[in-house]
């Protein structure tokens, strides 16, 4: 008797939980959370409840769920070691304070309302503001009792936390120059703000499979680093003369680096907000919901390609086609704003850098007062941690270089200073592993001394853990922090290297083993950086040369 040959065992691929293919059963933790509960509904338990009855009465699904939704997460208790990080619980690990960030869309920032954030940092959070690597501020040791105030205050001047945090669409990046720069394509500024007046804080946006992020941009310096956004908007011009956008979509880093791929669509200003709600909506019900480390808009483009992406949105969402449109130019070498350089209307701007992003409520006081005392009081948060002041007669700009100078915000300053940026890390960030802001700007005051005649770029990045907030993978050298064995054979707080990233073309190369002790960074970056001085020929970058 023949007998049969017994088929393989047929692989079926588990589905994604993908809402659009009817998996609308939550498949994990953090979709259960919010089915159960829309995360924009804690804004008033916080107003009417939490803020009267305190930290310990804090539901835990809104404590470490929700809350980000309104900006604000717990920061980690002063004194735990990186070695705990990941082992102990949250309510171990974490302080029953609140850092939180409130939302810069575009970076743009009034007189007032960069007086009342300095008011609210020295009034409710110990002094504490740092520039995030994405325009926003962040403040820390926020009581829940205060939050109400501060809502208040800020929402006086037109500011907000609402989706700052969460599975949302996040603070939405635009070139502080918008509107200011002479080379500019086209002044984004009208289209980002219908965008967040349309869709921030509405409920058909507040559940997306995970954070979401946005760049609209007509800057030729593409600052707003538009390769490694979920959906970015490019300036451009088409070959009739109109001016629009390229439209990326996927990009991001974390464990995963991936370059947003382009759709070769041209959109006219006017039909921003419609493409932004079909590509948004795209990832909402196409998106993957099964798990967290694969939710990202990233893995959606990078299984069906941009050519899958674009007929969807054309077909299911917008129903019409977009014409094809150019590709941006290519970016230029340095893509912040640092320095004094003409504006528009022949006024002039001054970017300055604060070491790694770090400020304080006293300091943004100051720059308010430089703000109005050299230009029109408008100030820029720009997303390399630095800040911009606008409107500045061409003859007071060195009167008001100098006067930032007195206050440690350079003009002029050395690459080490440009270039270097860090995450929150061990300070208050309850997955860091070790030290970085206090870290990076010694390092800065270290290269400075060791090396005062190094000119070429070089960009440092500092990362308290292996996800990727202060962008590693896009750096010249990227460090990303991890517990390291010193000579003496002890576990210490060190970093593992990275070299030669550069955004849109490469990630940097993790060199294998090639780890330094957070004590011996100085002497490691001293090093490479001697050596690529010494054998790069002219123009060759560090990329290049690694
Ligand atoms: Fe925290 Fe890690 Fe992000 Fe740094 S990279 S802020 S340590 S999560």
């Amino acid at each position: 008797m023949r007998t049969r040959a017994v088929p393989p065992a047929i692989k079926r691929k588990k589905g994604e939980g993908q809402w659009a293919l009817g998996y609308r059963e939550p498949l994990n933790k953090n979709e259960e959370n919010k089915k159960n509960d829309d995360g924009l509904n804690v804004r008033q338990r916080i107003i009417d409840i939490y803020s009267k009855t305190g930290f310990d009465s804090i539901d835990p699904a809104d404590l470490r769920g929700r809350f980000r939704w309104m900006g604000l997460y717990t920061q980690r208790k002063p004194g735990i070691d990186g070695g705990k990080t990941g082992a102990l619980e949250d309510e171990e690990l974490e302080d029953k304070y609140f850092m939180m960030r409130i939302r810069i869309d575009g970076g743009q920032l009034s007189g007032p309302q960069l007086r009342t954030i300095a008011d609210i940092s020295t009034t409710y959070a110990r002094g504490t503001a740092d520039i995030t690597d994405r325009q926003n501020v962040q403040l820390h040791w926020v009581r829940i009792e205060d939050v109400p105030a501060i809502w208040e205050k800020l929402e006086a001047v037109g500011l907000h936390t609402i989706e700052a945090c969460g599975d949302t669409p996040r603070t939405i990046m635009g070139c502080p120059l918008a509107g200011i720069a002479e080379d500019e394509i086209i002044d984004a500024t009208p289209q980002l703000r219908d965008i967040h007046d349309r869709y921030i804080g509405s409920p058909e946006f507040s559940n997306l499979p995970r954070k979401y992020k946005t760049t609209l941009s007509g800057c030729t310096s593409h600052c707003t680093v538009h390769e490694i956004n979920d959906i970015a908007f490019v300036g451009v011009k088409n070959d009739e003369g109109e001016v629009g956008y390229q439209v990326f979509v996927g990009g991001g880093l974390s464990t995963n680096p991936m370059f947003a791929q382009s759709l070769g669509v041209f959109v006219k200003p006017e039909q921003t907000h419609e493409v932004w709600h079909g590509v948004t909506s795209v990832f909402r019900d196409y998106g993957y919901r099964r798990l967290r480390n694969r939710a990202r808009l990233k893995f959606l483009v990078k299984d069906w390609g941009a050519a899958k992406f674009r007929e969807v949105l054309e077909k299911e969402y917008l129903g019409y086609a977009l014409p094809d449109g150019p590709e941006p130019s290519a970016p230029l070498p340095n893509r912040d704003h640092v320095g004094i350089r003409r504006q528009q209307d022949g006024y002039f701007y001054v970017g300055f850098a604060p070491r790694a992003g770090r400020v304080n409520g006293e300091l943004l006081g100051v720059i308010g007062d430089l703000a109005e005392k050299y230009g029109s009081g408008r100030v820029r948060t720009t997303i390399e941690q630095k800040m911009v002041i606008l409107d500045v007669p061409e003859e007071k700009t060195e009167a008001l270089a100098d006067e930032l100078a007195r206050h440690d915000l350079q003009v002029r300053p050395s690459t080490f200073r440009r270039q270097t940026m860090a995450c929150t890390g061990i300070e208050y960030c309850k997955l860091a592993i070790v030290d970085t802001k206090q870290r990076a700007m010694d390092l800065i005051d270290e290269l400075e001394k060791r090396l005062p005649d190094f000119d070429q770029p070089l960009s440092i990045n500092v990362n308290g853990c292996p996800n990727a907030c202060a962008r590693i993978q896009v750096a010249d050298i990227g460090l990303k922090g991890q517990l390291v064995v010193d000579d003496n054979g002890d576990q210490v707080e060190g970093f593992q290297i990275h070299l030669g990233g550069r955004l849109g073309a490469t990630f940097g190369k993790k060199v294998r083993g090639l780890k330094t002790t957070s004590a011996g960074l100085g002497d490691y970056i001293e090093r490479v950086v001697r050596n690529f001085d010494e054998q790069r020929t002219d123009g060759e970058t560090f990329a290049a040369w690694v």
